[in-house]
């Protein structure tokens, strides 16, 4: 118990110290509790305060530098923050980069990244470069493992930054570990996929990663829904851009 008590405070203060490095405020603590308390029940939840942070994405990514707020800075050989349009109406969430992302410093560029530009292309008719492709963790986990709680805590900041610079109308997350990540929980995709959610107040929509697709081809059928939905609520909006 104490072990774990230790690991939450130190998870907390990487967290904290990351985010405040980013130039933005701590987050405000309800009255009657400390401030350990509410970080404790936040587990990743969307901090509603406004930072005043980077104005750019350029500047976000300058701001980041050579990050070592965590662990995972040390086996990667590419810090990728992620690309495309810097307004784009649609943005791409997967967990993390891969060993192809890492070596590239550019998301989704493997096999798996390759299906999601087909799936972009093919399915919706955009170009990959109308949207923006980006991971919940900047770095590369050693071995492709799942990123740790505290790695995703403290890498959330930049993402959140990322997402509030470009103001999507949706956001669509790619696998279990990404939709875990944003809802602060366990996600079980199969049971959750293909609804709409919302977080930091847009639309968002959970689906399959494109690895699974890989590795099971049968789910390229809801996928194909989901990509469906993602279209009509984006025409729904009335802009012709994506
Ligand atoms: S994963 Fe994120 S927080 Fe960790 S070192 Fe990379 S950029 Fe920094």
């Amino acid at each position: 118990m104490e072990n774990e008590v230790r690991n939450i405070v130190t998870h907390l203060r990487e967290w904290l110290e990351a985010y405040q490095e980013m130039g933005f405020a701590p987050p405000p603590v309800p009255a009657g509790r400390s401030s350990m308390e509410a970080d404790v029940s936040g587990t990743g939840a969307v901090h509603e305060s406004e930072p005043e942070g980077t104005p750019s994405l350029e500047a976000l990514r300058d701001h980041i530098g050579d990050c070592r707020r965590c662990r995972l800075h040390e086996g990667r050989n590419h810090l990728v923050f992620g690309e495309g349009a810097p307004n784009a109406r649609l943005v791409f969430i997967g967990e993390g980069p891969g060993r192809e992302e890492d070596l590239a410093g550019r998301p989704f560029v493997g096999e798996a990244g390759r299906l999601l530009t087909r799936i972009i292309e093919n399915g919706m008719r955009l170009k990959r470069g109308d949207v923006y492709i980006c991971n919940v963790v900047k770095c590369r986990p050693p071995g492709n493992r799942d990123p740790e709680t505290d790695e995703t805590a403290t890498c959330l900041p930049f993402l959140e930054r990322q997402i509030r610079l470009i103001k999507p109308e949706v956001i669509c997350t790619l696998g279990r570990v990404a939709a875990g990540s944003l809802a602060g929980r366990e996600f079980k995709i199969t049971m959750e996929r293909g609804k709409w959610r919302t977080w930091m107040g847009i639309a968002w929509m959970p689906t399959y990663h494109p690895a699974y697709l890989l590795r099971n081809p049968a789910a390229k059928r809801p996928v194909w829904a989901d990509v469906q939905e993602i279209m009509r609520k984006l025409n729904e909006g009335g802009r012709k851009n994506v």
